[in-house]
C-alpha cells in the first residue's frame, strides 16, 4: 500500500507514528530551555508527533495540538520569505549559507568572519533576514513576517503576549548580536526595532501539526498542500532546504544528517520540523533539550521516523 506521494499508506503511517510515541514518550533525559523564563513553565512530559503528506492528508498523535511557541524553526520559515522576495544571489550576499559550528546565539562566529551574520539559521544570519523582508518600517516588516508564517500554516497564527515579554526582557544578547551586525554594517534597518520583530517573531505560537503543514509546504515546492495557496516560490523553497541541511541543526547539523538524512529545524522551545521534500513532512514537540538546543524526544523520533518509513535523502534502497 503506497500513496501517491511515495510515502507509506495511511495504515502504516499511523502505526509507525504511534509505535515511535510508544518507544519515547518515557525518556527522560533532557533540560527544558530556562534562559527564556516563561519557558521553563513547559511540562516536560508533553510530547506531539504529525504528519502532513502532499496531498494534504494529516497524521496527528499526542499532544500535536498543545501550542507552543515557534522560536527559532521561524529563521526557516522566514529565509523561505526572504528568499522568496530577494532571491538567492541576494540572500547569499548579504547573510550567507555556510555553518558556523558554534552555538545558535554565538557572537565569536560574527567576530570569526569579519562580521558576516555567516547563515539564516543562528541568531546573527536570523536577524538579519527578518530585516530582508518587506516593508519601510518595523510594523510593516512584522506584517510580513506574520502573514507569511500564517500562510505556511494554513491559518491565522498569533503572538504569544508572555512569551514575547519574557524573551524581550532578557534577549540582550540578541540586541548585541544586532548592534554588532550592524558595526560592520551588515544590518539593513534600526537594530533593535528588527530585533524587537524578531522577538515577535519567535513567540509565535504554532503547535506539532502546524508545523507538519509548514513543513509540508516547503516540500512541495512553495504551495501550502491544505490550502492549495502559494506561499513562496519553488526556487525559495529549494533553497531554504539547502540551508536547513547544512544549518538547521546547529553546530549538529551533520550528525543530524549523517543520521536522519532530513532537512530540518529546531527550536528551544522544544518543537522540530522536519522535511522530506516532494512528500511531505513531520512535525515533533517536546520540551526536554540537548545541549545544542533541540528536542530529545523529538530527534529520537524523526530519527525512528526516517528509518521506519524510508525517508533519508540519500538512501538510495
Ligand atoms: N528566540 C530564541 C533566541 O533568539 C530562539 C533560539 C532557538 O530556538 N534556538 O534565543
Amino acid at each position: 500500500e503506497t500513496s501517491t506521494g511515495g510515502l507509506p499508506g495511511d495504515a502504516r503511517i499511523d502505526a509507525l507514528l504511534a509505535a515511535a510515541h510508544e518507544r519515547y514518550r518515557d525518556h527522560d533525559e533532557g533540560v527544558v530551555a530556562d534562559y527564556i523564563p516563561i519557558l521553563s513553565t513547559a511540562n516536560p512530559a508533553w510530547f506531539g508527533l504529525s504528519l502532513t503528506e502532499l496531498n494534504g492528508s494529516m497524521h496527528s498523535l499526542g499532544d500535536s495540538e498543545i501550542e507552543f511557541s515557534i522560536q527559532s524553526i521561524s529563521k526557516a520559515f522566514v529565509f523561505a520569505l526572504a528568499c522568496d522576495a530577494r532571491g538567492h544571489r541576494d540572500v547569499h550576499d548579504r547573510i550567507g549559507v555556510n555553518n558556523t559550528g558554534l552555538p545558535f546565539n554565538s557572537v565569536v562566529a560574527i567576530e570569526l568572519n569579519d562580521g558576516s551574520p555567516m547563515n539564516p539559521m543562528v541568531n546573527a544570519g536570523a536577524i538579519a533576514t527578518t530585516a530582508l523582508l518587506p516593508g519601510e518600517t518595523a510594523a510593516e516588516i512584522w506584517e510580513s513576517v506574520l502573514t507569511g508564517l500564517s500562510r505556511f500554516a494554513g491559518r491565522q497564527l498569533d503572538v504569544d503576549e508572555e512569551v514575547y515579554r519574557s524573551e524581550s526582557a532578557t534577549n540582550q544578547r540578541n540586541r548585541a548580536i544586532a548592534r554588532l551586525l550592524e558595526s560592520y554594517d551588515r544590518l539593513e534597518g534600526d537594530p533593535l526595532e528588527i530585533v524587537d520583530v524578531y522577538t515577535r517573531q519567535c513567540a509565535v505560537s504554532v503547535t506539532a501539526s502546524d508545523l507538519a503543514v509548514m513543513g509540508a509546504t516547503l516540500a512541495s515546492g512553495g504551495v501550502n498542500p491544505v490550502t492549495g495557496l502559494r506561499v513562496v516560490s519553488a526556487e525559495a523553497a529549494r533553497d531554504t532546504l539547502t540551508v536547513l541541511a547544512s544549518c538547521g541543526m546547529y553546530e549538529r547539523s551533520g550528525e543530524w544528517l549523517f543520521e536522519i538524512g532530513l532537512p530540518a529545524k529546531s527550536g528551544v522551545s522544544g518543537g522540530i520540523v522536519a522535511i522530506v521534500p516532494g512528500k511531505g513532512a513531520l512535525g515533533a514537540f517536546s520540551p526536554p533539550l540537548d545541549t545544542a538546543g533541540t528536542s530529545i524526544r523529538g530527534q529520537r523520533s524523526c530519527a525512528y521516523l526516517s528509518r521506519a518509513l524510508g525517508l533519508n535523502l540519500f538512501a538510495s534502497a
